[in-house]
């Protein structure tokens, strides 16, 4: 049988925590906090289970979450959406993700994909037929050349992928190139993807930019977010997408041919935290600045150099006084023989620079990432 996939293997996620495990190695690579998820969150699912809530949503998503979602938005983003017909509640970010893409990409589209980009958006694009557009942002400050991507749009180009803050750059958007963003879109009638899996965890005071704030650009977008990195449950997989009324109904169509509705009980607990844990929301991003200086601080004595994380829960290092491997091979000497294990950055790459940059993960314990950095110190 012929591949659709022809140039994908195992995600390096799976691989590198596959390693992890085998080497028993402190896991830094793939993203997930090591912490559990709120007690509240795990009682009301538990007790929404054993109340019979154990069939199929709406398709569409639990009413009650929704309404709590407009509200999160409502409270954060001070907009107003209408949670019946603008949110759909997915099976994670990355179905969210995928529906999007399917939703609005003919064979032949072409969509502009900024790397280093999450894995899962290019191979979206090809299943769907399309074609991305890699636009290489280069460590470390990786800056958008908003020419470059003029000169990279044709007739086929429909839409545009963001992350912000971004994988694994751990970069916030500026607000010059949000306003690069929006001209382009409007003048060349262009959708947005606004991958916003992060906007709880931004530092130091910085603001997230979310495609919802700008009126011209919500209506145009796809804004997609993830309750896995809000509320420490990846393994839950629950995300959503809001998106006006014309996108919504295009994504609902593909949606329930997808997943149809995503887990009930889910849903229920989910929408009681938003109401009622309001407060976890908010000082999400205290908490991970916390982490990040921790981290920070603690590899302060090592030959690594370390780029700025100005929100997610992700840090890069630059190894390049330490190791001439190439990253890939660093991160296999890391987690063999060091204890820790990373993720390589070219891996972000459909055209890999030379770069020797790693990605930690920093949604650990403390003690986790002080016994991570000792080992990385001796280097
Ligand atoms: N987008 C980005 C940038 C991510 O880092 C992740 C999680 N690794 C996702 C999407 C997927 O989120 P979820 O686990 O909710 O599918
Ligand atoms: N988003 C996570 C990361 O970047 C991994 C998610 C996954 O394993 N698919 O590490």
């Amino acid at each position: 049988m012929e591949s659709k996939l022809p140039h994908v293997g195992t995600s390096i996620f799976s691989q590198m925590t596959g390693l992890a495990n085998q080497y028993q190695a402190i896991n830094l690579s793939q993203g997930f906090p090591e912490f559990d998820a709120p007690d509240f969150l795990k009682t009301r699912l538990a007790q929404y289970s054993e109340q019979g809530f154990n069939q199929y949503s709406p398709s569409s998503g639990m009413s009650a979450l929704q309404s709590q979602i407009a509200a999160l938005v409502a409270r954060r983003y001070n907009q107003t959406v209408e949670p019946e017909s603008t949110v759909t509640v997915t099976s994670g970010a990355t179905e969210a993700l995928f529906v999007a893409i399917q939703a609005i990409t003919q064979v032949g589209d072409e969509v502009i994909v900024f790397d280093p980009a999450y894995d899962s958006y290019a191979p979206a694009i090809e299943l769907a037929g399309g074609k991305a557009i890699h636009i290489a942002l280069r460590a470390p400050d990786f800056r958008i050349d908003w020419q470059q991507v003029t000169n990279a749009l044709s007739d086929k180009t429909r839409a545009i992928i963001i992350n912000t803050p971004h994988n694994p750059s751990a970069k916030i958007i500026s607000q010059s190139d949000v306003a690069q963003l929006k001209n382009l879109l409007i003048k060349h009638n262009l959708l947005l993807i606004s991958d916003e899996v992060y906007e709880h965890m931004t530092f130091d005071g910085q603001r997230h930019f979310s495609a919802l704030l700008d009126e011209e650009i919500f209506a145009r977008s796809f804004v997609i977010s993830s309750f896995g990195k809000t509320f420490h449950c990846t393994g839950w997989k629950m995300g959503y997408c809001v998106a006006p009324k014309n996108l919504s109904a295009e994504f609902r169509k593909v949606h329930q041919y997808v997943t149809f509705s995503s887990f009930t009980p889910a849903q229920l607990a989910l929408a009681d935290m938003l109401k009622e844990h309001a407060e976890h929301v908010d000082e999400l991003a205290q908490f991970y600045q916390q982490k990040r200086d921790t981290l920070v601080q603690a590899l302060q004595p090592s030959r690594f150099e370390i780029l700025p994380s100005e929100g997610t829960y992700f840090l890069l290092l630059d190894y390049s006084a330490i190791s001439q491997l190439d990253d890939v091979a660093f991160c296999e000497y890391l987690v063999k023989e060091v204890g820790v294990a990373a993720i390589p950055l070219s891996v972000f790459y459909d055209m890999p620079p030379e770069d020797k940059i790693i990605r930690l993960c920093f949604a650990k314990h403390t003690d986790t990432l002080l016994r991570a950095a000792e080992k990385l110190c001796s280097l």
